[in-house]
């Protein structure tokens, strides 16, 4: 069995050698199957954190392997200078079962709402509006790192130091219809929305203020993209969470979840925006790319069963009213909130700030989780999380919990 040297080696190797964007929690993960993950030292976890809302069938699922092997030993690139069956198979799934009539496949969720974005501009600049740029987005939303989804983000520090950021972003609270009404105008070419806001809390919108956004849009002729990266490929307990709401957006983006751990992005419109994005005006050399398209084939055919859906709603349940009863006169949590298996639990104002080291609890306590902002538990596990599994992490997320109560 490896020593505890070889994980503090490789954590000073990682701080010497990686460009310091990140600061790796003290554990080295080395293998997993389904929500069990080993670290080098042989410990066991239970992963309520799920890669960060990405491993949505675990840890080694035999489906996603098999369809990765089966793939790896046929083609594993083409670029798109040629059409490749896994991309057009994946496109056909995702088109069957949402409201979009094409896909643009790209790499990670940053790039998918890159190409939402671009996509939103270029419909209005073809419909002879190239004065139609506004960009409306959610102060506190998440989108990515690229220099225009940090801008369309609503965390201004993620842009500081980055020179001028892409004009024509504006941003409003969220949940707030007036402000969002009183920002669009004839100028604005998108609304960019994710339905729960997951890096900044786990704070769903109301199904009415999302229709008031549809009005808001169609009013405008403004397009509405949902950021569905977090909320998408069955997390909220249906494939995406704009099935539960009522309200069908323009534009969709899907990542995270989508490739099951396997890195890919796509963007999902309807006709005739879809079609905005003519020949060469955008493109990729990976997006579509073979191996990341048959797992996501696979990732879908796994998460539209309904079993696999429903598991996502008893899991929801049982770890919400394990996060309650681990904390029963709410010293700790404020709120515990979310849909499906993307819950987040608020900390009290005694607890401000604290929730980095209520996950280093967890960790200590053998349960993996996120947190999202300073306040916010968050978990994010696999979509088929067992109850035994559940059982389990809720009893070592239990033990943390304790150590900070008072
Ligand atoms: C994670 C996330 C992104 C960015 O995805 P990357 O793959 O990291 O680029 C965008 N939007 C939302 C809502 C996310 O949660």
């Amino acid at each position: 069995m490896p020593s505890a040297d070889d994980t503090s080696d490789t954590l000073a190797a990682a701080q010497a050698l990686l460009i310091p964007t990140y600061a790796p929690l003290p554990i080295v993960p080395v293998e997993g199957e389904g929500s069990t993950v080993r670290d080098r030292s042989g410990r066991d976890y239970i992963d309520l954190a799920g890669g960060i809302a990405v491993t949505s069938l675990g840890h080694n699922h035999p489906a996603l392997r098999a369809a990765l092997e089966q793939q790896a030993g046929r083609l594993w690139h083409l670029s798109n200078i040629f059409a490749n069956e896994p991309a057009i198979a994946l496109a056909q799934k995702l088109t069957d079962l949402t409201f979009a009539d094409r896909v643009f496949f790209a790499n990670s969720g940053a790039e998918a709402n890159e190409a939402a974005l671009k996509l939103a501009r270029r419909h209005a600049y073809n419909n002879g509006h190239p004065e139609k740029y506004g960009i409306v987005a959610l102060e506190g939303a998440f989108h990515g790192r690229t220099l225009f989804t940090v801008a369309a983000g609503g965390t201004p520090a993620y842009s500081e130091g980055y020179g001028p950021p892409p004009e024509g972003i504006s941003h409003v609270p969220p949940g707030d219809a007036e402000a969002l009404a009183a920002a669009v105008d004839e100028r604005t070419c998108a609304v960019i929305i994710e339905p729960i806001l997951g890096e900044s809390g786990v704070r769903p919108l109301s199904p009415e203020y999302l229709r008031a956004a549809r009005e808001i849009c169609d009013r405008h002729d403004a397009l509405l993209i949902f950021d569905e990266v977090q909320t998408g490929a069955g997390r909220t307990g249906t494939l995406f969470a704009y099935e539960q709401l009522g309200v069908t957006p323009d534009v969709l983006t899907s990542a995270k979840g989508l490739g099951g751990g396997f890195p890919i992005g796509a963007t999902l419109a309807a006709e005739p925006q879809a079609s905005a994005l003519g020949r060469a005006t955008h493109g990729t050399t990976f997006g579509g790319n073979p191996l990341a398209c048959a797992v996501a084939g696979a990732v879908i055919d796994e998460v539209s069963k309904p079993e696999l859906l429903a598991n996502v709603a008893a899991r929801h349940k049982q770890l919400t009213a394990g996060l309650a009863a681990a904390d029963p006169d709410r010293t700790l949590f404020a709120e515990i909130r979310g849909a499906g298996l993307l819950i987040g639990a608020e900390l009290t104002e005694p607890f401000t700030g604290r929730a980095k080291e209520l996950q280093l609890a967890c960790l200590d306590a053998g349960v993996m989780t996120l947190i999202a902002g300073a306040n916010v538990l968050r978990l994010a596990p696999a979509l088929n999380l067992t109850e035994a599994e559940a059982v389990e992490g809720l009893q070592r997320l239990t033990a943390a919990v304790e150590t900070l109560r008072p």
